[in-house]
């Protein structure tokens, strides 16, 4: 299929042409005024087809030398809304990406690249604009060009097609249209148009407009290449309506023809094959100025030439059903009728995909068909191929292998490409998932052994699942943490409220115990100060406390007690006492005997003080006795370090021991004992205390033998006191001395405790009393006593005293 060999007549002019530059303005011969084909469109698909190889594919509607393909999706039919309605079409159509996705299953499809992609909304005029028109425009300008469907039997082919639209015109299929173009485009009166309509099967050309044309032969110009069927009826078309009527004929015979034969429709190829002829007389004259400077001489030839007619042919190819026919002869149709039909497409196809690569070599001889179609395709011709299918899944084998016919061995190649990468990538990813799993394993395992993971993983997919994998242990951890920390919250609300109302009673607890705490400190505060006022009663009472001691001893008190005297108390003599007992009475003996115990030092002295000074008060000798007093004495006289506290509690004691009614009871509750046990703290005024206490007590036992209620040695011997008293019998401080002085004299009035007193050296105190005191009372009593003691007498003359 040499270039411009195609063309019928005007092979110069053609060659002349084929050879200019697109860029050179080649015009195309100017439309009629009714022309509805774009004049602008035509000099770009000239200059394609002088370099097609510069064309893009797909990208210029009416690339020569190649076969345009587009694939049309034909609606769901009546039969298929119902079958197939549970079901997805077995297609995806992507129009804008010029790609169909056919669905292998629910996961998976296979992608399809075409020059166009239809739609089941595709309108017959838009199919007709994409796939025909540029094929027919091509033809108008002398190339010739075919139109092909191609599809399973039912796909729309013939709709594609052979449709009249008579009852619609928005349903005129391809040949109408095409017609209704080239009629328009050419003039009656200087242009031919004729239309043979031709059916191929088994390898035999019948002629569909007289059926008895049949085996019709095809005859090729072996100088040319041009391809004719002298045998068959080409019938002149003046008008749209003459070639509609002869379509409808075509169609008739088709059918009549097929039913004859026994065969159908589907197992024929149906060929309408369109002749046009124009005069360029007329038209020539326009291209003088485009042959420059060899317009003379052209003019000069074409003067003398008789007018250039321009020859092509549109060929439109209603293809035999792509089913796969069953060789097998179970349908009904023969051996030989599958053969030839499966023979005639494959043929068809091998020859589009020769010339899709450019190859050398167009098998054109293989069938019937290509050699009729020979000079109709490839090389300068254009070619359209319309792929018809259906959305039926029933039929995606069908569809699929429709499909691969439309596809060149580039794109198959491309398709396979994609497919390998495709599968590649899967494998890869498959095996990225099989190492991050076995990865993962060796983690969990690593893990559990404590073990630290190996760093020696290199895939970063891995190290991101590895990731992933900690993230969602990380997560569930963190969850599960959560629902801990909840339920612990919940459980802490629940121990909360139990410990708010244990809090509450507490609470309450307290502030009964802080009121009762307040209470007792105001009724501390309260004795507190009473017993201040006590303390100044007993300054202002001291001289009572001496009584009958003379001397220093006030001084030495006063010196201990130095709280700030009260003028009013001071003034009124009568005052102190009074107070003194309203006090007692008001606060009771037992709280301030209680207060010897306290632990606060201050009250403590202060109780003191008060015990002492109402112990000066003879009535309250004996209560302080009966509420136990002298065992609350004797215990802070045991405790007691500071002299102060022992010289008070020494007085109380002291006091108590100046009453005759306590006598026995102050020795049985360890009085005696108690006094003596404070001169361990050797403070003059606490000896002096002492000193006067025993005294006291033993004025009142020789008072009370002397009336014959005491019987038996002297308490105060019974309790030890004899001892101390004989060694400080002459102690330096007076006070003290006078005490003890007068102490002994008293025991010694009695013989009961003469033997004790000689024993114990009280003897030679006596003596001395009675030869060196200075005070005359106290030494003529010594001296009387110890005259009258027949002991003393018999002792002192054993001793060869002079008395
Ligand atoms: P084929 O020639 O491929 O066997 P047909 O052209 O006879 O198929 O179409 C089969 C049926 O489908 C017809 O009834 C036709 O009208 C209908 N059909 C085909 N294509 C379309 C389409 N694009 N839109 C609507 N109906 C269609
Ligand atoms: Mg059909």
């Amino acid at each position: 299929m040499a270039s411009g060999s195609y063309r019928n007549g005007g092979v110069k002019v053609a060659s002349k042409v084929d050879r200019l530059p697109s860029s050179a303005g080649y015009t195309t011969p100017k439309p009629s005024t009714k022309s509805r084909l774009s004049a602008a469109a035509a000099p770009s698909r000239r200059g394609v087809s002088v370099a097609p190889s510069s064309s893009k594919a797909g990208g210029d509607s009416g690339v020569p030398g190649r076969v345009r393909v587009a694939v049309r999706l034909r609606p769901r039919n009546a039969e298929e809304m119902i079958a197939d309605a549970d079901f997805a079409d077995c297609v995806e159509l992507l129009p804008e990406l010029k790609r169909l996705k056919l669905r292998k299953n629910n996961w998976d499809s296979e992608t399809y690249e075409f020059d166009e992609v239809l739609t089941e909304f595709a309108s017959q005029k838009r199919v007709y604009e994409v796939v025909a028109k540029p094929v027919v425009e091509s033809v108008l300008e002398g190339y010739n060009g075919t139109v092909m469907a191609y599809g399973q039997t039912g796909t729309g082919k013939t709709f594609t097609l052979g449709r009249l639209g008579e009852e619609d015109t928005a349903a005129r299929g391809i040949m109408v249209r095409a017609m209704e173009d080239i009629l328009a485009d050419t003039s009656p009166e200087i242009d031919s148009v004729s239309v043979s309509y031709l059916q191929l099967y088994m390898e035999s050309i019948q002629d569909l407009l007289i059926p008895a044309n049949d085996n019709i032969n095809i005859v090729e110009d072996p100088k040319t290449g041009d391809v004719s069927l002298p045998g068959a009826t080409n019938v002149e078309i003046r008008d749209q309506k003459s070639f509609m009527e002869l379509l409808r004929v075509g169609e008739a015979h088709r059918f009549a023809a097929n039913t004859k034969l026994n065969t159908e429709s589907s197992r024929s190829h149906a060929i309408l094959i369109v002749h046009v002829k124009r005069s360029m007389k007329g038209r020539i004259d326009v291209d003088h100025s485009f042959h420059g400077e060899n317009s003379m001489a052209t003019n000069l030839v074409s003067s003398f030439r008789p007018p250039i007619v321009r020859k092509s042919k549109l060929v439109v190819v209603d293809l035999a059903g792509s089913e796969r026919i069953d060789k097998s002869g179970s349908e009904g149709h023969t051996l030989e009728e599958a053969k030839s039909i499966n023979l005639s497409l494959s043929a068809l196809g091998k020859c589009i995909n020769a010339l899709a690569e450019n190859s050398p070599h167009v098998p054109v001889r293989d069938s019937k068909l290509t050699r009729l179609l020979r000079d109709s395709f490839g090389g300068s011709a254009r070619t359209s191929l319309v792929i018809t299918i259906g959305p039926s899944p029933r039929h995606r084998g069908e569809t699929s292998s429709t499909i691969m016919f439309g596809q060149r061995n580039e794109r198959l190649k491309f398709q396979q490409n994609y497919l390998d990468s495709a599968k590649k990538l899967e494998e890869k990813w498959k095996a990225n998932v099989d190492k991050a799993r076995t990865e993962h394993q060796n983690l969990c395992l690593d893990n559990a052994r404590n073990v630290e993971a190996p760093s020696t993983s290199t895939s970063d997919d891995v190290g991101e699942v590895r990731q992933f994998q900690n993230e969602k242990h990380l997560r569930q951890s963190t969850e599960d943490e959560i629902n801990k920390l909840k339920s612990e919250v919940s459980r802490w609300k629940q121990l909360e409220e139990a410990g708010n109302a244990e809090i509450l009673k507490l609470h309450k607890m307290l502030d009964s115990e802080v009121g009762q705490k307040q209470k007792l400190e105001e009724e501390i505060a309260i004795l507190k100060s009473q017993l201040l006022q006590l303390s100044f009663h007993a300054n202002e009472t001291k001289p009572s406390l001496d009584r009958g001691v003379p001397g220093k001893l006030s001084t030495g008190f006063d010196s201990l007690v130095s709280q700030p005297r009260h003028s009013q108390l001071r003034d009124s003599a009568n005052g102190p006492k009074a107070s003194i007992a309203k006090l007692f009475e008001q606060v009771g003996l037992h709280k301030i005997l209680s207060l010897l115990e306290s632990e606060d030092l201050d009250v403590r002295v202060h109780a003191v003080k008060v015990v002492a000074n109402l112990a000066a008060e003879e009535t309250n000798q004996e209560l302080i006795m009966a509420q136990g007093g002298i065992g609350l004495l004797s215990v802070t006289a045991a405790d007691a370090e500071d002299p102060q506290t022992l010289r008070m509690v020494a007085g109380a004691i002291a006091n108590l021991c100046g009453n005759d009614k306590l006598q026995k009871r102050l020795s049985r509750e360890g009085g005696i004992k108690a006094l003596l046990g404070m001169v361990r703290c050797g403070h003059p005024d606490v000896l002096a205390q002492v000193a006067r206490g025993i005294a006291n007590f033993a004025k009142c036992e020789s008072r009370a033998s002397t009336q014959g209620n005491k019987a038996g040695v002297s308490l105060l011997i019974e309790d030890g006191t004899l001892p101390w008293i004989v060694k400080n019998a002459n102690h330096e401080a007076s006070p003290i001395r006078r005490h003890i002085e007068l102490a002994l004299c008293h025991l010694a009035q009695h013989e009961i405790n003469v033997k004790d007193m000689i024993t114990e050296g009280a003897l030679w105190e006596l003596v001395r009393i009675s030869r060196n005191c200075s005070r005359e009372d106290i030494r003529l009593l010594a001296h009387r006593t110890l005259m009258s003691s027949p002991i003393f007498q018999s002792e002192l003359r054993r001793l060869h005293i002079e008395f």
